[in-house]
């Protein structure tokens, strides 16, 4: 058993690391007091290589393995859990999807153009009516003589009001079931892609979300990703990704949490000491230092096992469930330690509270990721519908 990485990804990680200072935390708090989705942080991550970075490098990506992959996201997720949700939705949920799925034609029509930046993808789930129980689409595709017309409504779907290719999940026959899904690769330009800005969120203020309204959006014969009947296996697969890239962006919260609380508690004086000095304090620091290493270690098996080719969907739900979890109650006992301070955003804590709520919803919640880790300890499903 190795627990060291590499020199080369240690220098990832650590080229990552100085980028996310100097480039996303300078700008995290006014972006957020803003509600600024920041298209100039958007060009830099893709300058630096961040977005698409698991795609190989004949379809313009970094060629990143995953555990070299999640190093760049935990450091970004330090930085900024908006700036982050980018890099997850462009490389996870999209790319990884298109990568998989995707004929020659569209991995070479879509993935330099989401590695370079040009374009946005976004990845479109989630409905009104449609949360958990994912396979129970209700937007519908019917079948034209030159393609599909896709008619519905999407709900939460991060990146839709910038996305220039959203891929959408719609049934195409409701007597088949999750058998019928399909994933369309929609052009967002059309005048039937209709996204709304979703206002008012708790945290995520600098990352954008949207309501979508599908009505009669026309796409081609070749816009179809894998085959009618994949949509649910390639929406899978895509999580699978995606809650990888989430649980290493939330061990970097873990960690800001960590280093923002040791370096106030070292400043902060109470009874003539500085309140690190103090028992229960320290009770906390630790407590916040064993999540965030256990996450890490979660997080790493799960991309040590994407990069062998095992299967690994149990071993990301852990990591994702774990990881999640652990940032909330980390985000929760920073501010503990800042006390007053904390509760106002001249801390980062008081960010990453807000902004970690999220993440044991979205991606499955902690709820879907306990049904799948016991899927796989029982063998029975509790996954299906009544
Ligand atoms: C900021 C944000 C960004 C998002 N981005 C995207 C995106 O880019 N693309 C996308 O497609 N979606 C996105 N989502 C949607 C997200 O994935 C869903 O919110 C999530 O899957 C949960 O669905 P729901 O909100 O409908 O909750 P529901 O499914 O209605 O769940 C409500 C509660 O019931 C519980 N529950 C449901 N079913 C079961 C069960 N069988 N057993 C036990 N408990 C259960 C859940 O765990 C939860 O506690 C985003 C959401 C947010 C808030």
């Amino acid at each position: 058993m190795d627990f060291d990485l590499t020199d080369e990804q240690q220098l990832i990680k650590q080229t990552a690391r100085e980028f996310t200072d100097k480039e996303i935390v300078v700008q995290s708090r006014e972006n957020a007091r803003n509600h600024h989705f920041d298209l100039e942080i958007v060009k830099k991550l893709a300058d630096q290589g961040y977005l698409g970075a698991i795609v190989p490098s004949e379809y313009g990506g970094a060629g990143l393995d995953y555990v070299s992959y999640g190093l760049v996201v935990e450091e970004i997720g330090r930085g900024c859990s908006s700036v982050r949700t980018v890099v997850s939705v462009q490389t996870s949920l999209v790319c990884s999807g298109i990568l998989r799925w995707g004929t020659e034609e569209q991995k070479h029509k879509y993935l330099p153009k989401l590695c370079s930046g040009e374009w946005l993808g976004c990845f479109g789930l989630t409905e009104p009516d449609t949360g958990s129980d994912a396979a129970n689409q209700k937007t519908r595709a019917r079948k034209t003589d030159s393609g599909w017309v896709i008619n519905g409504a999407k709900m939460w779907i991060s990146m839709g009001n910038y996305a220039k290719v959203a891929m959408i999940f719609a049934q195409t026959d409701p007597s088949l079931g999750y058998k019928g899904l399909g994933c369309f690769l929609v052009d967002t330009d059309q005048d039937g892609y209709k996204p709304a800005p979703i206002e008012h969120k708790m945290g995520l203020h600098a990352s954008d979300t949207a309501s979508i309204a599908l009505e009669d959006v026309e796409v081609s014969e070749d816009a179809l990703l894998g085959t009618i009947g994949d949509g649910f296996k390639i929406a899978m697969s895509s999580l699978d990704s995606g809650r990888y890239s989430v649980a290493a962006g939330c061990v970097g919260i873990c960690q800001g949490c960590v280093e923002e609380s040791v370096k106030y508690s070292k400043e902060r004086e109470q009874f003539g000491k500085p309140i690190a000095s103090f028992q229960l304090v320290q009770a906390m620091i630790a407590d916040m230092v064993l999540k965030t290493d256990a996450s890490r270690m979660l997080t790493w098996r799960a991309g040590w096992l994407k990069d062998k080719g095992r299967s690994n969907t149990l071993e990301t739900s852990i990591a994702k469930l774990h990881s999640t979890e652990a940032a909330v109650e980390c985000a929760n006992t920073a501010i503990q330690i800042h006390g007053g301070a904390g509760y106002v955003d001249d801390h980062p804590v008081e960010r990453y509270f807000r902004d970690v709520r999220v993440t044991t919803l979205y991606e499955g919640t902690s709820q879907i990721q306990k049904l799948i880790i016991g899927r796989a300890m029982t063998g029975i499903n509790a996954l299906v519908p009544a």
